[in-house]
């Protein structure tokens, strides 16, 4: 991705990010709903117990807390390896599963213990049923379709076996239910849409918290950080090396003689080659140095664990891949050169590039396209001067 470009929402990629989104909701706010579920069962069973035969209620909660124990499972699976991104999409067919089955076992399980000659406890496992539906409404809501099913597969068997009895009392019960079942359809989509809104609104604010992020440390024009994101990505290392008594070095690097090039060349042709500059210098660096457009034609890089002896050379080869490397333009190939400080400072990381800055006047004052150190003059390099 190019530096300073905005991400907007690709499609594929935003859905996906939704749907994760909503698969992390379900598992971060269901798991207690698994526990209820089997509490609403014992306290059922327990009321169903004088009107309804023993091993029918007992057959019934065992399979109840069988597939529980299978969900259980699943959530203590899905928090121990904590998935994220795209791999949530994988948690969404077992949660789907479990909790299908589950909703069928309550569902289809109350129609067949229903007993025919006693409304009161057929108006019992309603009530329960409907308790059962509206917390299913609140903990799955995430998925429209899946709330969707889940109070069908939990309300339909128990009614369709009230309104199949043909009795008047129990028909009223099972409109009702279908009732029931209707506005809480309508209710799935208000609050499906707001969540899949909120869901899109959040995605769109990290996007754009990572793009403002990126784009505060990060130099537009050579993709290198800027001066705010070099000090603190510099802080840690250059502490770790003062802690445990390792060398740690700076290079400044400033380009010669640039206004020159800009006014010949023109300011495109200059921007041309701060970014090609800026390419070899990062093209030239070890994975643990720390490097960035410090502002206009000038760089700093810090070589944690690097004493000054070794960064001198760093500096010079740098020094000489620069002048021996023109920058291709459409104007022709442009030679240019850099100037190179280079100290060695275990005080403070800013005394420590006010010391390689010292040292890059030198090789200013001294010629130009050089090397100088601060450690007067003993490790520095000198190139072909420039008039
Ligand atoms: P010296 O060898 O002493 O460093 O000379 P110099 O001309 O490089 O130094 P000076 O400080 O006089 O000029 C720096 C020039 O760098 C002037 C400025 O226009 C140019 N410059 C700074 N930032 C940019 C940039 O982003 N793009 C372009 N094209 N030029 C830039
Ligand atoms: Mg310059
Ligand atoms: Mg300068």
């Amino acid at each position: 991705m190019e530096v300073g470009q905005v991400r907007t929402p690709a499609g594929g990629v935003w859905a996906s990010r939704v749907r994760a989104d909503r698969i992390r909701l379900l598992y971060e706010s269901s798991y207690p709903a698994v526990f209820l579920s089997l509490a609403a069962a014992t306290l059922l069973s327990l009321l169903l117990w004088p009107a309804v035969d023993h091993s029918a209620i007992l057959l019934w909660l065992t399979a109840l807390a069988a597939a529980s124990f299978v969900r259980i499972a699943l959530f203590r699976a899905y928090y121990t390896k904590a998935p994220a991104g795209d791999a949530l999409l994988a948690w969404e067919r077992p949660y789907v599963v479990t909790l299908l089955v589950s909703s069928a076992i309550w569902g289809f399980g109350c129609a067949w213990m229903m007993p025919r000659e006693s409304l009161l406890h057929q108006v019992m496992i309603l009530f329960v049923l409907i308790g059962m539906a509206g917390a299913a409404l609140a903990a799955y809501s995430a998925i429209r379709w899946l709330v969707i099913a889940t109070l069908a597969a939990v309300l339909l068997p128990a009614t369709i076996w009230l309104l199949a009895t043909g009795e008047r009392p129990a028909f009223i019960i099972g409109g009702g239910v279908i009732l029931f079942l209707g506005s809480s359809l309508r209710a799935t989509r208000v609050i499906s849409d707001t969540l899949r809104q909120n869901l899109e609104m959040t995605y769109q604010l990290r996007l754009a918290k990572e793009d403002a992020e990126r784009m505060a440390s990060t130099d537009l024009l050579t993709g290198l950080a800027n001066r705010r994101a070099f000090l603190d990505l510099a802080n840690a290392p250059f502490e770790y090396c003062r802690r445990n008594g390792l060398a740690v070095a700076a290079v400044v690097l400033d380009l010669d003689h640039f206004k020159q090039i800009n006014d010949t060349h023109g300011h495109a042709a200059g921007d041309v080659s701060i970014r090609h500059i800026a390419r070899l210098i990062q093209a030239s660096l070890r994975k643990s140095d720390v490097c960035c457009r410090w502002g206009g034609e000038e760089f700093v890089v810090l070589l944690p664990g690097t004493p000054l002896e070794v960064a001198a050379d760093v500096a010079e080869k740098l020094r000489a891949l620069i002048a021996a490397t023109p920058v291709p333009s459409p104007g022709g190939e442009l030679s240019i050169t850099a100037s190179l400080g280079v100290a060695q400072d275990h005080v403070a990381l800013e005394g420590l590039i006010n010391r390689a800055d010292q040292a890059l006047l030198r090789a200013k004052r001294e010629g130009r396209n050089r090397v100088a150190c601060d450690d007067d003059g003993n490790v520095g390099h000198g190139g072909p001067p420039v008039a």
